[in-house]
Parts: C-alpha cells; sequence; structure tokens
C-alpha cells in the first residue's frame, strides 16, 4: 500500500496518509489523489507531491 506523509486537517499534524486509488474520485477531482488518513481516517483530496507526466506538457 504506498503511503505519503502529509498533513492532516483533522489531526493538525502530519501524519502518515494511504494513497486511495478510486474510479470515481479521478473522475469527479482530476488529477487529485484522495487521501486517507491512518490516525484518524480522515479522506481529503490533494494533488499529488509528485509531478504527474501529465503536468510536464
Ligand atoms: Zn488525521
Amino acid at each position: 500500500m504506498e503511503t505519503e506523509r502529509r498533513f492532516c486537517d483533522r489531526c493538525m499534524a502530519k501524519s502518515e496518509h494511504v494513497l486511495i486509488v478510486d474510479e470515481e474520485a479521478i473522475v469527479t477531482y482530476k488529477k487529485k489523489n484522495a487521501y486517507r488518513c491512518i490516525n484518524c481516517g480522515h479522506k481529503s483530496y490533494r494533488r499529488s507531491l509528485r509531478p504527474s507526466a501529465e503536468s510536464v506538457y
């Protein structure tokens, strides 16, 4: 499972987040990924830290 260390709005601290691959999320939130906080389970949509190949063009 892919995780990233990100700031959680609910924990008000940096925590490990699981990257959720969700087909619906990709359609609704273009170029955004869903992350779920491991500590509190808070789900949020964030742009990926790593630039995707699409953004290069
Ligand atoms: Zn949290």
